[in-house]
């Protein structure tokens, strides 16, 4: 059976072009990037030009540029350099939207060694609460840490008009940026972040590596100790294959990304479009136009997410309840909590997230199975009766 894959958000495929940049330094060029020999020579002349193209990417320096083995990584990094960088401050901020990586760190940090943690709220459209962010900066703030997309519902934040209100009162500012990478254009120049985190995986590289953006001039702490590698920066070996096609996939995303804004927007519209017109009593979860243009999250009253991706799954369909990273547990997603989306709503909400491989016919595929998957479920439905919710 064909596959129609639409849960790039959880992660992607590597792109022909990444495998084929990989594939010399998976077997001929193995050396060791800090070796004095010409051979290592020759992977760190590569690691090289894999920094410039990610710097290029987001506009930064490529010595504002650290390789680490996941956005996770990236995450926990930012976090604990900044705190570090000012240990008589006892207050962190994040949103209550986070991805776990930040999210659960936050709540660690905040169990285990009594920091205050402002989780700021969003509304119902998935858009930040500026006001009580604004609010919450005060002498004691050591961090703050923001999304640039959400994983979920693809809900934007405002990170530049964000950094310049925290960078006024001299306060360390990181964003995840793991969703935003490929799909809108990121410019650390003109967002003014002090830290930024990028994904392999999610930008059709492979799994195992990512991105720290350090600003020059912010004091970082290295959360690896170790070597000199990354001019000390994270110990270990590099990981020089899969930098190597993450320099690529940077490359590639780069000039991918009028294709995201017209091709895939259009396709994700199209999607969007047919299924409201097509089946009743469903929503679109999080603002319409401050979202990324490949993710449609949408909430089918009166039946389970679960159940519709089983059902999806059955015909090749891969999307996604909420987030990948919370699938398996049976609570509807802390994002769809935290935008109030009524129960009956978020409990039947799945993710579509779309890429350029990703085609008309394959849309078409996923409306035609949907309609008959909602109308079976509803029919089984103790919440469903003639055409309506009860
Ligand atoms: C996937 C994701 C991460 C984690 O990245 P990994 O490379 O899988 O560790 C962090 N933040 C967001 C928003 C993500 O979507």
């Amino acid at each position: 059976m064909k596959i129609v894959y639409t849960d790039n958000n959880a992660t992607t495929r590597v792109a022909d072009e990444v495998i084929q940049e990989m594939l010399p330094y998976f077997g001929e060029f193995y050396g060791n990037p800090s070796s004095m020999h010409t051979f290592g020579d020759q992977t760190a002349k590569k690691i090289k030009e894999a920094r410039q193209r990610v710097a290029d990417l987001i506009h930064a320096d490529p010595e504002e540029v650290v390789f680490t083995s996941c956005g996770t990584e990236s995450d926990n990094s930012a976090v604990y350099s900044a705190i570090n960088a000012c240990p008589d401050k006892k207050h962190i901020i994040t949103s209550n939207v986070e991805h776990p990586a930040i999210n659960n760190l936050f709540k660690l940090l905040k169990r285990t060694r009594g920091y205050r943690v402002t989780f700021v709220p969003v509304d119902k459209k998935g858009l930040l609460n500026l006001d009580v962010l604004y609010k919450s900066l005060s002498d004691d703030t050591a961090l703050v840490s923001l999304m640039w997309a959400n994983n979920e519902t693809g809900v934007l934040f405002p990170i530049a008009e964000i950094a310049q209100k925290i960078r006024e009162k001299g306060i360390l500012f990181h964003t995840d940026a793991v969703q935003a990478a490929g799909k809108v254009p990121i410019d650390v120049r003109t967002s003014g972040v002090d830290m930024l985190s990028l994904s392999g995986h999610k930008i059709h590289a492979p799994k195992g590596v990512g991105v720290l953006y350090i600003r020059k001039g912010v004091k970082f702490s290295p959360f690896f100790i170790g070597g000199h590698q990354e001019k000390g920066r994270r110990g270990g070996t590099e990981n020089s294959v899969s930098i190597i096609g993450l320099g690529k996939a940077a490359e590639l995303a780069k000039a991918h990304l009028p294709v995201m804004d017209t091709q895939v927007r259009a396709l994700r519209d199209y999607l969007q479009n047919q299924l409201l017109e097509k089946i009743p009593s469903c929503s679109v979860n999080g603002d319409l136009e401050k979202r990324l243009p490949n993710t449609l999250s949408i909430g089918f009253d009166a039946v389970e997410g679960e159940s519709i991706l089983l059902m999806l799954d059955r015909e090749g369909i891969c999307a996604s309840s909420g987030s990948a990273c919370t699938s398996g547990s049976l609570d509807p997603s802390h994002v769809l909590m935290a935008m109030e989306v009524p129960f009956k709503s978020a409990h039947g909400s799945i993710r579509f997230s779309l890429s350029h491989y990703n085609t008309r016919e394959e849309m078409d595929h996923i409306i035609a199975a949907l309609v008959p998957v909602i109308e079976r479920l509803r029919a089984m439905s103790p919440f469903w009766k003639d055409g309506k919710v009860v």
